[in-house]
């Protein structure tokens, strides 16, 4: 299993490690089967169930930090993962064969070193766009699999 672990975007990035500053939250199934699009929807759909205590709390939580109560509304707003596990959350083809290997954007995999790209020849890969090439079955073409990313239903 993959152990989630939960910090807070305001602890310093040289605290965040450390065992007073993060949680675990719980663990992510690694599951193996024939049917991969099965295996990465069930992924997706453990996340939510993982994510979804955070996620609905619309009006915020107090939250006890040196015996003062501070009100805030949780985000998720950054993964840390290695790039297979980000392939997985993001839903990115995992084959080094991928022509768009790049979790993060549309860069071809021979230009992935090339550093004369300009700004014009980087696209990212954002929720809105991944969505609607799935939706309009297209997903083949920004090399992504065919299930729904949960992070797209996010704000
Ligand atoms: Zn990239």
């Amino acid at each position: 299993m993959h152990p989630i672990y939960v910090t807070l975007g305001n602890i310093p990035i040289w605290r965040r490690n450390k065992l007073d500053a993060k949680q675990l939250l719980g663990y992510l199934p690694i599951l193996t089967a024939a049917k991969k699009d099965l295996v990465r929807e069930v992924f997706h759909k453990s996340l939510r169930h993982l994510l979804e205590p955070i996620i609905s709390l619309k009006d915020g939580v107090d939250l006890l930090v040196n015996n003062e109560n501070f009100w805030f509304y949780p985000r998720v707003s950054t993964i840390i993962a290695d790039w297979p596990e980000a392939a997985s959350f993001c839903l990115v083809y995992k084959s080094s064969n991928s022509n768009l290997p790049c979790h993060f954007c549309l860069v071809k995999k021979n230009d992935l070193a090339n550093t004369d790209l300009s700004s014009d020849d980087i696209i990212l890969r954002t929720h809105d766009e991944m969505c609607k090439h799935l939706e309009s079955h297209t997903q083949t073409s920004v090399c992504i699999e065919s299930v729904p990313n949960f992070f797209w239903e996010l704000p």
